[in-house]
């Protein structure tokens, strides 16, 4: 049925979704610890410096600790700038990052629709296939006792074996199998009763004749 076609392909793309869901997810998760590592370094750098900086305000202090002291204190805010530079590029592929989780959430949303669409279209197809069947069956139960117990048992037996008991001649066409009939096989079934059970030599369905037979 098309409805099942339809909905395996929407369970197909939300599954490629999801995928892509988890990945985008994970690279958040990802960068979230990064982002943290990179402040913490930051925050080690910032108190070195601070504790650098009280050191050289505090009074006796040797000169040629100061000296050092201030050699440290340029080299570390030098540190700072190029990690708060790595935090601001984390920050960015986070937001990055963060933007594809809301597209492939909203992605998942519109497939849901869909195939919560395809899904009632897919069980008012199976309705209409379930009444019909009903229909047909109650037909078949009321057309039954009225045809011969040998014939309905060896329609039965073809349908058993092939799907379908009988065929309609169309045309000069079985309907079961499509070849159409000619030669000695079209005289036969010309010259064959209406009443006799005829069946087709290729396939072995029940022939059945009507005016559009073309005999
Ligand atoms: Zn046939």
């Amino acid at each position: 049925l098309p409805e099942l076609a339809a909905l395996a392909d929407c369970e197909k793309r939300a599954a490629a979704v999801r995928t892509q869901l988890v990945e985008a997810q994970t690279a958040v998760a990802d960068l979230d610890a990064e982002q943290r590592s990179l402040e913490s370094d930051i925050d080690t750098v910032r108190q070195r410096a601070d504790r650098d900086q009280r050191r050289m305000a505090a009074t006796g202090v040797p000169a040629k600790e100061t000296a050092g002291l201030q050699h440290e204190v340029v080299s570390l805010a030098r540190r700072q700038g190029i990690l708060e530079d790595e935090l601001l590029e984390l920050m960015e592929a986070r937001e990055a990052a963060d933007a594809q989780v809301v597209v492939f959430r909203a992605s998942l949303e519109v497939i849901d629709v869909e195939r919560k669409t395809a899904e009632s279209a897919r069980d008012q197809v199976l309705g209409e296939i379930i009444d019909t069947e009903g229909k047909l069956q109650l037909e078949r139960d009321e057309l039954s006792p009225t045809l011969p117990a040998d014939l309905i048992a060896l329609y039965n037996k073809i349908r058993q074996s092939s799907g379908v008991g009988a065929a309609m001649l169309r045309h000069r066409r079985c309907e079961g199998c499509h070849l159409e009939l000619a030669g000695n096989e079209l005289s036969v079934v010309r010259a064959t009763k209406p009443e006799i059970v005829l069946r087709c030599e290729n396939c072995r369905r029940i022939l059945v004749r009507t005016n559009e037979s073309g005999l």
